[in-house]
């Protein structure tokens, strides 16, 4: 029974409740789990973000926990016959100890390479950085959420020293007089959200839509803006021009709160509507009337999500709305901000604790001497044993298995194969490996790749920690124990630390090696594998840092609806709303950054004449291996489809529901055809939830932003070919 749990009295027949959340998306539904009878509900639960509500995801998220395709025993592949079979626990550990073994004793410790996921919880994150750096010594460490919100990330720190996805409640949202929202589609993403926006528009709000497609979110605006695919920055600039032009800018602000103005200003003078309009395809009116929203109303809100970030400009796009949101006076204001919409269940804790490549935990620099010296200490190993900075994920990835590149590569909560760009390439990099490992309770198409597939446990089978979009630290409490045979991602990074150290003595180990002390903080009877002591640990380790846990206790949560960091002491207030006074900067002041509009990585051309974007599904989360297995999700939305206009469907001679092959410089998709006014005739969409032949990251670009790695899934050159 877990802290949360209510008990029951007689097995079978008193219910046994939980009160926990979601395990999709960074909303984080407040929702209640029942067991009765050994059948698992769902129910909803009253909590700030989601007031009771919850998405079909949601809904049916304990369908997994029984469901046949789950993985019950570890998996090895087997050298004769090249299948995956089941295997003890002993056996897959010392193949993986073994495997780590002689790859690093033949190419150095950086030759095996860890990748994490946005929806492990914080002290699986955690853990899993803590393992990469001490346990296997290794720099190669990053995650998925290098694909999802690193750019506003990137964007965040650089502007306001600190990336908290909203620096404020969401329930801020539903008294924004104009809410602008860009690249963002909560309507499918997030159903519950909408509950603020539609609050926002009944207390006479304004909602201002930036898409390329007329989405279900789109469709609830006021005024919707409907730019080509990668002109959301020319947008920014021309809406920060209007604003200067007629006098919105609040001076004030500017001058008492930030620095880099003038630089900005000069940018944009060049940005005047009509150039905009040329560029995006929005007309002067309606960016006209955009501005007049944000520039003359009280209380003004700027949000951007992936629609923003996925692109090779991704972080300068991000800064364009900074800047427009800081010459408004936004940041700090009572009632307004900028933010960004985080996607993945713990995207905003998964990137604060050390599974990025160039981080420790509490979101320090893996770089900076102060941090190492933090983090070593409470790791209890020299500073300068630390390994420096890794590379962003898809670099990584794609140099899996090559002469420089690691050789062996340990996967906990992804599932690259599908989500990753040009994934046709990443696949093959993945099966260059000497070794792949992964961790998962289904066969994601990465797992069916593996040399080992270890079984893990669900979302109501843990306990531990999740930090929302709001940067608010939930509770996620165990209704049940993992079946027989499924183990914790924590219990097998201890399992493999043990290993390791007691039978993994690779032979190019130096002596120095040998003395490291692999997990010593949570050795001497402390488990772990418990998350409550690694929790413990992570708040020592995050402590002083920007995002900071100290005070953050798990009885403190229960007693709340959750804790906003940062929350340095447990006597002390934690930080709902970011920004008042000062900003995380040295001077406290935000920075501006003028930042220019470029093309796409890759432009159409006659040979690929149509832009390309991916995005998601209602019924459907991320690469699709929990929800394509969930009856009710698969019956709600099953099967992958490209969107195109009726007008291309015309000139091409496909009809709805017929057959089409998305084609690019780097490979091709096939999927129904699915006519729509909804998108612009020049566009194609598709969902990337779906693998095999029908996965749309087979042509996405794999250029990056330069800053923060993140891949441009938004924009690329295809053509369509009927399929006869
Ligand atoms: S909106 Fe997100 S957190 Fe809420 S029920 Fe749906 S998937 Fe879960």
């Amino acid at each position: 029974m877990t802290d949360g749990a209510r008990a029951a009295t007689g097995p079978g027949r008193t219910p046994r409740e939980v009160a926990t959340h979601c395990p999709y998306c960074a909303l984080q539904c407040g929702m209640t789990l029942r067991e009765e009878a050994g059948r698992v509900a769902v129910l909803p639960r009253q909590f700030p973000t989601n007031r009771g509500g919850l998405c079909q995801k949601g809904w049916t998220a304990a369908e997994l926990l029984d469901h046949p395709d789950r993985l019950t025993t570890p998996l090895l592949r087997d050298p004769a016959s090249g299948e995956l079979r089941p295997a003890s626990w002993d056996a897959a550990l010392d193949r993986i100890v073994t495997g780590i073994g002689a790859v690093q004793s033949g190419h150095g410790r950086d030759a095996v390479a860890v990748f994490g996921g946005g929806g492990l919880t914080n002290e699986k994150a955690y853990a899993l950085g803590k393992f990469a750096r001490v346990a296997l010594r290794t720099k190669h460490i990053d995650y998925n959420g290098r694909f999802c919100m690193s750019s506003a990330a990137a964007a965040g720190m650089r502007a306001f020293g600190v990336d908290r996805g909203l620096p404020f409640p969401l329930a801020d949202l539903g008294r924004a007089d104009t809410l602008l929202l860009v690249g963002a589609n909560p309507a499918e993403t997030m159903p519950p959200l909408v509950r603020w926006l539609t609050e926002q528009r009944e207390r006479g709000g304004r909602l201002i839509v930036v898409d390329p497609r007329v989405t279900a979110t789109a469709r609830q605006a006021d005024l919707h803006l409907q730019p080509l695919p990668g002109t959301d920055l020319a947008v920014a600039n021309a809406l920060l021009h209007i604003a200067l032009t007629e006098g919105w800018v609040d001076r004030d602000y500017v001058a008492a709160r930030t620095t880099g103005f003038e630089a900005v200003r000069r940018g944009v003078a060049g940005w005047w509507p009509a150039r905009a309009e040329a560029l995006s395809g929005v007309p002067v009116a309606d960016l006209e009337a955009t501005a007049r929203a944000l520039g003359t109303a009280e209380r003004v809100i700027i949000l951007t999500a992936r629609g923003a970030e996925q692109h090779a400009k991704g972080v300068d796009t991000v800064t364009g709305f900074v800047n427009l949101a800081l010459a408004l006076g936004l940041p700090g204001r009572p009632g307004s901000g900028y933010g960004c919409l985080t996607g993945q269940g713990n995207g905003q804790g998964g990137r604060e604790h050390g599974q990025k490549a160039d981080q420790l935990p509490g979101y320090r620099k893996i770089d900076d001497p102060v941090a190492r010296e933090h983090v070593a200490g409470v790791w209890g190993v020299p500073a300068d044993e630390l390994p420096g900075p890794g590379v962003p994920a898809y670099q990584l990835l794609d140099s899996l298995g090559t002469p420089a590149g690691p050789k062996a590569l340990l996967v906990f909560g992804s599932n690259p194969v599908v989500s990753a760009p040009r994934a046709a390439r990443i696949e093959g990099r993945l099966r260059d490996l000497d070794l792949l490992v992964v961790a998962d309770f289904l066969l994601s198409e990465t797992a069916a790749l593996a040399d080992v597939v270890l079984p893990t446990a669900q979302w109501a089978e843990e306990d531990g920690t999740m930090t929302n979009l709001e940067g608010r630290v939930l509770r996620r409490h165990a209704l049940r124990p993992p079946p027989a045979g499924v183990r914790t991602d924590l219990a097998i990074l201890a399992d493999l630390t043990t290993r390791l150290r007691t039978l993994g003595r690779a032979p190019s180990y130096t002596e120095s090696d040998k003395k490291v002390p692999f997990l010593t903080p949570l050795q001497g009877g402390a488990d772990a594998s418990d998350p409550r002591v690694v929790f413990a640990e992570l708040r020592r380790a995050s402590a002083g840092g920007i995002a900071d846990y100290g005070g953050v206790s798990w009885e403190r949560i229960d007693e709340r609806d959750g804790v906003f960091w940062p929350c340095p002491t447990e006597d002390g207030p934690d930080t709902p709303r970011l920004f008042a006074d000062r900003f995380a900067t040295p001077d406290g002041r935000a920075r501006f950054h003028p930042v220019e509009h470029r093309p796409a990585a890759e432009e159409v051309c006659a040979e690929y004449p149509l832009h390309f974007t991916t995005g998601r599904v209602l019924a459907q989360y991320q690469s699709g291996t929990q929800t394509r297995r969930v009856a009710a999700l698969r019956r709600a939305a099953p099967d992958a489809f490209v969107e195109l206009h009726p007008d291309l469907g015309a000139r091409l001679g496909v009809g709805d529901g017929e057959p089409v092959r998305v084609v690019s410089r780097r490979g091709e998709f096939c999927a129904p055809a699915r006519l729509s006014t909804a998108i612009r005739p020049d566009t194609v969409f598709a969902p990337f939830h779906w693998g095999g032949a029908a996965r749309a990251n087979s042509v996405t670009n794999d250029a990056v932003d330069p800053v923060s790695g993140m891949p441009e899934f938004k924009i690329c050159a295809v053509r369509l070919e009927r399929v006869d």
